[in-house]
C-alpha cells in the first residue's frame, strides 16, 4: 500500500507525540514509578481519586456531552427517524419540549464565549467564567505572564493540548469546585477535560487524540467529506469500550459523563457543516448512545437512570478563506491594529523566547470573540523592557488608543484595511486593580463607554441572546480580567449572509463563540425510562428557571440525585480555600438558578435588560 505524504506526516508526528508523552511521564514521575505509561500510550482508565467510593444505589445520572451540537441540529436528527436510540429514549413528542419520557428544554443557552473549553468548564462547575477562571480555548493570566492554549486557536503548539489530555490541565486551572466535588458521589468521566473530583477518568489512546487535534489545527487534508468521517468517528467510538470496561470493573457510578468531541472537530472542517453534522449525529453518535443505553440495560440499572443530553455550543457556517478568518498576521489584522496604536504585540506562540518578553498587548482567540490584554506601557516604554503585567493598563493612555484603533479600522478601514466592517461590537471597561472583582464590560460607541443594557435599549439586538447577562458572567468577578481589557465580537450569525461573517482563527468551514442563536442555543434534555415527561419537566423547571442555561446543569444533577430521598434540606458541602473563609457551594434546588431574570431565548435582549435587578454574584471559588 502506498503511503501518502500526509500519512507520512501524521505517522512522524504520531511518533513525536509518543516520545513526548513518554518523556513527560519520565520527567513527572521517574521511569520506574511511571505506571501511567500504558495509559498514555494505549488509553484506558485513570483512577483520579486516591480511594474511590464504593458503588451506591440509584438513581444514576448518565450525561451525554455532545461537543458542538446546536439545539436545532439535535432536533433535526431526532425528527429525521434516523436516530432511533435517542428518539426512543425520549418517546412520543407531545410539544413545547415535552416528550412521553423526557423534557427537552426549548430555550437553554450557552455561556459566552460559546466555545468548547470555557463552556464545559462552566457546565461542569455551575460557575460562570469570571468565577471559574477558565476563560476560553485560550487565555492569558496576566499576573503570571502565562498563556494557556488547551485547544490552540491563535498558536500552533500542542503542548497544552497534550497536557489537557494527559495531565488534567483544564481541571487543574479551574478555580471553582466541579460537579463531582460538589455532588460527592461516585463519578466517572470519559474524555471530557473537566474531571477533577471524579473517581475515574477514561480516555482513548492520547496519541490519537493529540494527533486528531493536530490534524484539526493543521488540516493538511483540506476539508472533510462524508467519507472522511472515520477518523473522527474513531475517537468517539473508541471511548465507549474504555468507559464500559471501567464500569465492569468498578460498578455503575452515580454520575457518568460520556463526552463525544469528534463531532465538533469534524464540523469545523465539513464543507457543508450543518447537514453534515446532523448526518454525523445520526450515523455515528446515535449507535454509540444505543450501545451505552444497552449496557445500562444489561447492568439492570436503566430504569433507575436519568439520561441527560447537553452540548457546549452550536456551529455557524463561515467562509474558509483568509479574508474572513481574522488570523495572526502581524502586519494586517488585529495585531496590526494594536501596533498602529503604539503597542508591541505578543508573538502568536505558546511560550515566547527570552528576547520576546517585552510585549505590551496579548491576543487570545475564541472564534467569534477575541480577548485583547493590555499592559501599563509606562512600565515598559522601550523595546526590550518587560512590562509589569501585575498592574492593570491605564484607561486613557493604554486602553483608549487600542480601542480607537479597532473602532476606526472597523468603521473606515484605517489604519487597518482588512478589519473594515468585520466587527459587530467592541467592548471595554475601566481597568480594575488586582485582587478586586472586575467590572462588567461596556460597549465603546466611538465616543464613550455605554452599559450594555443601555446600549440594547437604544439598539435592540434580538440576534444577540441575553447579551447583557452573559457578558456579566464572562467579565464580572474575581477572574474577570482573564477575558481581557478589550473584547472584540465579530459580525456573525445566520441572520447575515455568509460572506459577511468573520472569525478569529485560521480558515475553517464553520466556527462559533458568538452570542447568536445558532452558536448559543443548546440542547438540554432529561429523560428517564417509564417516567412521565411532565414530571421531568417540573423537576427541570424547578432548577433551571425561566432563563435556563448551561449553568443549570450542576444544580439539576444534584437535584436529580436527591429526587428519590425523603424531602429535606440539601446540606451545603463546604470547600475551604486558603485565603478566605468557608464558602458554601451547594444550593438547594429552589435557590439554584444562577441567572438573574431576563428574557427567554427568542426575545429581544433589550426588553430583558431594561428592568435589570442586580443580584449579588454568589458563585463559589475554590
Ligand atoms: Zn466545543
Amino acid at each position: 500500500m502506498e503511503i501518502g505524504y500526509n500519512d507520512w506526516i501524521m505517522r512522524s508526528f504520531s511518533l513525536f507525540i509518543r516520545c513526548a508523552l513518554v518523556s513527560t511521564c519520565v520527567v513527572l514521575f521517574g521511569l520506574s514509578s511511571c505506571s501511567s505509561i500504558k495509559l498514555l500510550l494505549q488509553g484506558g482508565e485513570k483512577q483520579v481519586k486516591r480511594e474511590p467510593r464504593p458503588s451506591e444505589p440509584g438513581p444514576y445520572i448518565l450525561i451525554f456531552a455532545f461537543d458542538g451540537v446546536g439545539y436545532d441540529q439535535l432536533m433535526e436528527a431526532l425528527h429525521s427517524g434516523k436516530a432511533p436510540a435517542m428518539a426512543g429514549m425520549l418517546g412520543r413528542e407531545e410539544g413545547y419540549g415535552l416528550y412521553e419520557h423526557a423534557y427537552s428544554v426549548p430555550n437553554a443557552v450557552s455561556i459566552l464565549p460559546s466555545t468548547t473549553i470555557a463552556a464545559w468548564s462552566s457546565i461542569f462547575t455551575g460557575a460562570p467564567t469570571a468565577w471559574n477562571g477558565v476563560a476560553g480555548n485560550e487565555w492569558f493570566v496576566r499576573e503570571d505572564m502565562k498563556f494557556f492554549a488547551p485547544v490552540p486557536v491563535s498558536v500552533q503548539e500542542m503542548d497544552d493540548n497534550r497536557a489537557m489530555i494527559t495531565e488534567g490541565l483544564v481541571s487543574k486551572a479551574l478555580k471553582s469546585p466541579t460537579l463531582f466535588q460538589q455532588a460527592g458521589v461516585k463519578s466517572a468521566v470519559s474524555l471530557n477535560p473537566v474531571y477533577r473530583g471524579a473517581d475515574y477518568f477514561t480516555l482513548v489512546d492520547p496519541v490519537s487524540m493529540v494527533a486528531l487535534y493536530t490534524e484539526f489545527l493543521a488540516h493538511p487534508g483540506g476539508e472533510n467529506s462524508p467519507e472522511k468521517v472515520d477518523i473522527y468517528e474513531k475517537l468517539d467510538k473508541e471511548s465507549v469500550p474504555k468507559l464500559l470496561d471501567s464500569i465492569e470493573d468498578h460498578g455503575v457510578p452515580k454520575i457518568q459523563v460520556v463526552y463525544f468531541p469528534g463531532i465538533d472537530l469534524y464540523t469545523h472542517l465539513a464543507r457543508d457543516p450543518i447537514p453534515m453534522e446532523v448526518n454525523y449525529l445520526e450515523t455515528v453518535m446515535d449507535p454509540l448512545v444505543a450501545q451505552i443505553l444497552e449496557a445500562y440495560r444489561g447492568y439492570g440499572v436503566l430504569d433507575q437512570t436519568y439520561v441527560v443530553v447537553i452540548a457546549d455550543h452550536g456551529h455557524t457556517p463561515v467562509l474558509k478563506d483568509p479574508q474572513h478568518a481574522l488570523g495572526t498576521d502581524p502586519n494586517g489584522g488585529p495585531a496590526a491594529a494594536v501596533k498602529a496604536a503604539g503597542f508591541r504585540p505578543r508573538k502568536f506562540v505558546l511560550n515566547p523566547g527570552a528576547s520576546e518578553q517585552d510585549y505590551q498587548a496579548v491576543f487570545a482567540y475564541q472564534g467569534a470573540i477575541a480577548y485583547v490584554y493590555l499592559a501599563d506601557r509606562s512600565t515598559c516604554p522601550k523595546a526590550g523592557m518587560t512590562c509589569d503585567w501585575k498592574r492593570p493598563p491605564r484607561y486613557t493612555e493604554d486602553v483608549l488608543p487600542a480601542v480607537r484603533a479597532f473602532y476606526n479600522s472597523n468603521k473606515t478601514g484605517k489604519p487597518i484595511p482588512v478589519l473594515k466592517n468585520t466587527l459587530d461590537l467592541i467592548f471595554t471597561r475601566r481597568p480594575t486593580r488586582p485582587g478586586k472583582n472586575t467590572q462588567e464590560y461596556e460597549i465603546f460607541d466611538g465616543h464613550r463607554l455605554v452599559p450594555i443594557w443601555e446600549y440594547l435599549i437604544r439598539h435592540p439586538r434580538p440576534d444577540l441572546i441575553q447579551l447583557d447577562k452573559r457578558m456579566e458572567w464572562l467579565s464580572m468577578g474575581p477572574y474577570g480580567n482573564r477575558s481581557g481589557d478589550i473584547l472584540l465580537l465579530t459580525r456573525s450569525g445566520l441572520n447575515r449572509p455568509i460572506e459577511k461573517r468573520y472569525y478569529f482563527s485560521a480558515p475553517y468551514y464553520s466556527w462559533h463563540g458568538s452570542a447568536s442563536p445558532q452558536d448559543s442555543h443548546i440542547p438540554l434534555v432529561v429523560a428517564r425510562k417509564d417516567f412521565p415527561g411532565t414530571k421531568l419537566k417540573k423537576m427541570v423547571n424547578n432548577v433551571a428557571g425561566l432563563q435556563p442555561s448551561q449553568l443549570a446543569l450542576v444544580p439539576l444533577v444534584r437535584a436529580l440525585l436527591t429526587s428519590e430521598l425523603a424531602p429535606g434540606p440539601v446540606l451545603p458541602i463546604v470547600i475551604r480555600r486558603s485565603d478566605e473563609s468557608a464558602v458554601p457551594v451547594a444550593k438547594s434546588p429552589s435557590s439554584s438558578s444562577p441567572s438573574r431574570p431576563t428574557s427567554g431565548v427568542n426575545e429581544p435582549a433589550a426588553a430583558a435588560t431594561s428592568n435589570r435587578p442586580r443580584r449579588p454574584l454568589g458563585w463559589a471559588t475554590r
